[in-house]
């Protein structure tokens, strides 16, 4: 089906003319036209022109079981015959729904054990915002109002989301963020550690959310949301010391933790979820991308015994049409099933991410890589002139990583940039030879990209 169809350079001239990009500059976009990918299987992409990419980003950190999966396919034809969709909202529900949230229920760390379903990591971040506020009204302390947050988080791209994430690009645009958020810096040692350890600097970052919380008045503050480890914002993955204080600094205010677990969960970190990689204990959690491994749109807060409790009391008023959607249910259900029977979770933690971690990490013997990052089958490398004094290029941050990324994908390979940290996030299912590639390709295309720097004189 894929195969037959329009040249590439009309399918770009068509993309072009018609439609219209997330987070791309679309005037230039359209001068170089769009790459055009018609099939994948597995870790492999292919595009209009039958050139074969790895794909190490998982699509958006997502194909956890990676692509061309029948199972998939199939159960989601079978439900949309059975039942295509019906809502959730009025005194109704459906078998896929109820599997998912009990199966959710289930894997889900602590007493997490009830599911709001919604459409995408974005909106699953809506709820939560108004979940926690309407929790804390519901429990007589309505000024428990303020949600903390982090620079260079993300947690979606929707009025919500978009506020609740740190990403200044995003808060320029639109009139974000909206009021009651308040961002404290992240954990970012490389870029901003200065001449701190990385574990006092893990502590210091930690202990602004204290100071934050003081600053607004404890008994103001409702809810503090995070990343266990930052995707989106470059594969920041944090000291040591950061979360144990963090802990402890929530346990002491008692307010409610959201953990944005949409990359981190399903096995990105070597555990089911990121909390167990980092030792947290959430009240809310987040999840998308992973859970349908992206084959289908879905989102999902899953909500502790005690929020739960106090929500169901009365009638919350939100919800989307698409909430819990059978046919999305059903995938995720069927995704879940892949992961656990078929051992992928346990594989890619036990036998693939060690490997890939040395090899990852063997990467800072390349001349402008200074720190190398990784937990589970999540990495990054910070690119500098200097890696003594971990300095910035003589551009704008990201024009080099930029270069790279370019180099990457000429090699075909799918390594994606932020700023000047090019970063990973493969399939659960790559092998150890498709490993290989991908660190073969990635070595390849940063001494092309360095070639390029020191010609144009970036790296002095
Ligand atoms: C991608 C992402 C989101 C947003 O999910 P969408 O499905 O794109 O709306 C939220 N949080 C994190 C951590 C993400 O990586």
């Amino acid at each position: 089906m894929s195969d037959n169809h329009l040249p590439t350079a009309e399918l770009q001239a068509l993309d072009a003319a018609h439609h219209m990009h997330p987070f791309t500059d679309g005037n230039e976009l359209a001068k170089k036209g769009a790459r055009i990918i018609t099939k994948a299987k597995g870790v492999w992409l292919t595009d209009s022109e039958g050139e074969e990419i790895l794909d190490a980003m998982a699509g958006l950190w997502c194909v956890n079981v990676g692509y061309g999966r029948e199972e998939l396919a199939d159960v989601a034809a079978r439900q949309m015959k059975q039942l295509p969709y019906y809502n959730t909202f009025f005194q109704t529900s459906h078998v896929p729904a109820i599997m998912l949230a009990k199966k959710l229920a289930e894997i889900a760390p602590g007493d997490l054990n009830h599911v709001f379903f919604n459409g995408s990591g974005s909106d699953s971040n809506d709820t939560n915002l108004r979940m926690v506020r309407h929790y804390w009204e519901l429990k007589g302390q309505p000024e428990r109002f303020n949600v903390i947050s982090r620079w260079n988080g993300y947690h979606g791209s929707t009025m919500g989301g978009g506020s609740l994430g740190g990403m200044k690009g995003i808060h320029a645009q639109g009139g974000l963020p909206i009021p009651g958020i308040h961002h404290i810096d992240q954990p970012d040692w490389w870029s901003e550690g200065g001449d701190l350890s990385a574990e006092e600097f893990g502590l210091k970052r930690a202990q602004e959310l204290e100071a934050k919380i003081l600053e607004l008045g404890p008994e103001t503050v409702a809810a503090f949301i995070a990343e266990p480890v930052q995707g989106a914002g470059g594969v920041i993955v944090p000291p040591e010391t950061y979360w144990p204080e963090i802990n402890r600094i929530i346990e002491k205010y008692g307010i409610l933790l959201i953990v944005d677990e949409v990359i981190t969960g399903f096995g990105r970190t070597g555990n089911w979820f990121g909390s167990e990689t980092m030792g947290i204990t959430p009240d809310i959690m987040t999840c998308a991308k992973g859970i349908t491994s992206g084959y289908i749109p879905l989102g999902a807060s899953i909500v502790s015994d005690e929020i739960a409790s106090v929500i169901n009391g009365s009638e919350f008023a939100h919800g989307y049409t698409y909430a819990g959607h059978p046919v999305a249910c059903a995938v995720a259900l069927e995704n879940i099933r892949l992961l656990e029977e078929e051992g992928i979770v346990e594989h890619a933690s036990k036998e693939i991410a060690p490997y890939l971690k040395e090899k990852w990490e063997a990467l800072v013997d390349h001349p402008m890589v200074g720190e190398a990052k990784i937990v589970g089958l999540m990495g990054s490398i910070a690119l500098t002139p200097n890696k003594a004094t971990r300095a910035k290029f003589k551009a704008p941050g990201g024009t080099v990583g930029y270069i790279c990324r370019e180099r990457c994908f000429a090699n075909n390979l799918v390594m994606r940039h932020v700023g000047d940290r090019m970063i990973i996030s493969p399939p659960l299912t790559i092998t150890k030879a498709e490993v290989d590639i991908l660190i073969e390709r990635a070595r390849k295309s940063l001494d092309e990209a360095l070639e390029r720097i020191e010609a144009e004189g970036l790296n002095v």
